[in-house]
């Protein structure tokens, strides 16, 4: 152990489900624009462009259940992905040979300062005062690949207080797992520890304190938070 100046950060670990390790997080990317009709919402052409991607901050990932309003913002909005955490990765991973380096997956939400985003995106400013604020990643316990397979459809929903806000399919994504992998390790090396938010179908909103999501991922089960 180095002498440090003080002491370092803890790392993150996600719990796993019927596992006592938790899974310790080296980075977050995040796709956007990943399902048609949410790039339709947004005021975008949901063509098969190439993929782009931003960034949260490892101790974004929060699973606690509970997600703490953020400072700055009015307009914060809901966004249910499916995350994907690898166990290996490397340099130009072959579409084909993605999935063996898929530890498991979890329910998530790309909790999003929209007003913050909405103003970087028109000064052509990076996007990360409106997507890497603290707290903004809750997610649900990891289910591993081992034990349930790869996901490539399954019913997506999002419930605000009950009622249905987003729903989709894993099945819509424009850019599928496997390609999301290959294409982001033609730009970084991926590695163990990495965590990909893959994308959001369609019926993002805001969200007010005291709302109650209920995220559900077919296969994966239910992410309760509460906003606070
Ligand atoms: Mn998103």
């Amino acid at each position: 152990m180095p002498d440090y100046l003080f002491p370092p950060s803890p790392v993150t670990g996600l719990p796993i489900k019927g596992q006592a390790s938790l899974f310790p997080v080296r980075r977050v990317y995040c796709i956007g624009r990943n399902y048609a009709a949410h790039a339709v919402e947004m005021g975008h052409d949901p063509t098969r462009e190439h993929p782009f991607f931003f960034q949260k901050n490892p101790d974004n990932l929060n699973a606690s259940g509970v997600f703490p309003y953020p400072p700055q913002s009015s307009n914060v909005h809901h966004e249910i992905e499916l995350a994907v955490a690898l166990h290996s990765g490397g340099r130009d991973i072959a579409v084909d040979n993605a999935l063996q380096h898929v530890f498991g997956y979890a329910v998530s939400l790309d909790m999003t300062r929209r007003d913050l985003q909405a103003i970087a995106k028109k000064a052509g400013r990076p996007w990360e005062i409106g997507k890497a604020s603290e707290n903004s990643a809750p997610i649900g316990p990891l289910v591993a690949a081992a034990n349930i397979g790869h996901l490539s459809q399954g019913k997506v929903e999002l419930l605000v207080n009950g009622t249905v806000r987003q729903t989709g399919d894993l099945n819509q994504m424009i850019w599928k797992v496997p390609e999301i992998i290959s294409f982001l390790s033609m730009y970084f090396e991926l590695a163990a520890g990495d965590v990909i938010l893959s994308g959001t179908p369609a019926g993002v909103g805001p969200v007010v304190r005291g709302d109650r999501l209920e995220a559900s991922i077919e296969g994966l089960g239910l992410l309760l938070v509460q906003v606070s």
